[in-house]
């Protein structure tokens, strides 16, 4: 029989496609791993997976353990997949500014939730990280999950990703693309990238303009998480562990204009329903293909579906609101 044993078994092992309709005459030829194949929806259920293995493996969750951590995104929904499959409790701490769609994903999976504030600076004891923080402290059997700093975000990586992909392009990938939130993903695939291919990978970090990462001043834009924004009552802004920025070899900075309209591109010319960050990411790898021969080989990562965003970037009259619907028509065919 061709079959997984258990549901874990399924993440991972991603497909990756030709773009063949959005690449405007670029030579080299442009791949996107397709990250919400995965069977909770996105590329957070692999350090889910990875992250709680590791921490069964150390001891610090046991069985009939409470998993806490704080987000209302994906790698709260991977938790949550990975703990109702293992009997684990989950607990989120999630900004209020959360999309109801979000809270009902994690209570389906019988996650519990609490509402934070959105707008406050990490270091105020409200803050999403300070009451995770706290929940895990003060739950017994509790264990803090902390993606931003837990070496197990950036491994799993390095374990499954980067080599998927050098196997599917048959060690021909030239230029990695891929937006950086924790950095897990850019760190962990980059490093193997560099290492297998003895440094002949470039690695491209996509960018919001205004993000820190990239040097921008840190001011809000609306492709949702990745960059890095300063909250202006944040005194120290220090990078998660798990991004290492020596692995970026160059920045691509994209607007949030140009993200959501290469995101709704994807979905009506090549049929690809992604996010707002994967928009971030094929604008980024259609730069860089541009200025590329047919002997390269890109690739971007997809981290998301759409659905998760059906009613901000699908949506026109969100869209023209923000004064980011292009109004001249391309891309809505
Ligand atoms: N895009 C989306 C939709 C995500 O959920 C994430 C993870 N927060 C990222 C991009 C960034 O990935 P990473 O945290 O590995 O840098």
């Amino acid at each position: 029989m061709d079959v997984h044993a258990s549901l874990t078994d399924a993440v991972g092992n991603t497909p990756l496609v030709r773009l063949n309709r959005v690449t405007d005459g670029a030579l080299a030829p442009v791949y996107v791993k397709l990250e919400y194949v995965n069977p909770g929806g996105s590329v957070k259920d692999r350090i889910a997976l990875a992250m709680v293995e590791a921490a069964e493996e150390s001891g610090e969750l046991a069985p009939g353990g409470t998993i806490v951590e704080g987000t209302s995104g994906n790698t709260g929904v991977g938790l949550a997949m990975v703990a109702a499959q293992r009997g684990y409790r989950c607990v989120f701490a999630i900004p209020e500014k959360s999309s109801a769609e979000k809270v009902a994903v994690l209570r389906a999976y019988g996650a519990e939730v609490i509402v934070c504030p959105s707008d406050v600076p990490r270091e105020h004891p409200d803050h999403v990280h300070s009451v995770a923080t706290r929940v895990a402290a003060e739950t017994a059997g509790g264990w803090l999950a902390n993606q931003y700093d837990n070496p197990a975000n950036p491994l799993a990586h390095y374990r499954t990703t980067g080599p998927e992909i050098w196997r599917q392009t048959d060690g021909r990938i030239t230029h990695l693309v891929s937006g950086i939130g924790t950095g897990g993903t850019i760190t962990g695939t980059g490093e193997y990238l560099k290492e297998v291919s003895g440094g002949r990978v470039t690695v491209v970090g996509a960018d919001p303009e205004s993000s820190v990462y990239s040097g921008g001043d840190g001011s809000p834009y609306y492709v949702e998480s990745i960059g890095h924004f300063r909250h202006p009552e944040t005194v120290d802004d220090t990078w998660p562990q798990s991004y290492h920025p020596e692995v970026v070899d160059r920045f691509e900075r994209i607007g949030d204009r140009d993200s959501l309209r290469t995101a709704r591109r994807l979905a009506r010319e090549e049929g690809l329903l992604v996010g707002g960050s994967a928009g971030t990411a094929v604008a980024a790898a259609l730069r860089v293909a541009a200025e590329l021969t047919p002997d390269d080989l890109v690739v971007a990562l997809l981290p998301d579906s759409g659905r998760n965003y059906l009613s901000k970037v699908f949506d026109d009259t969100w869209l023209r609101g923000l004064g980011l619907l292009d109004e001249s028509g391309a891309g809505d065919r």
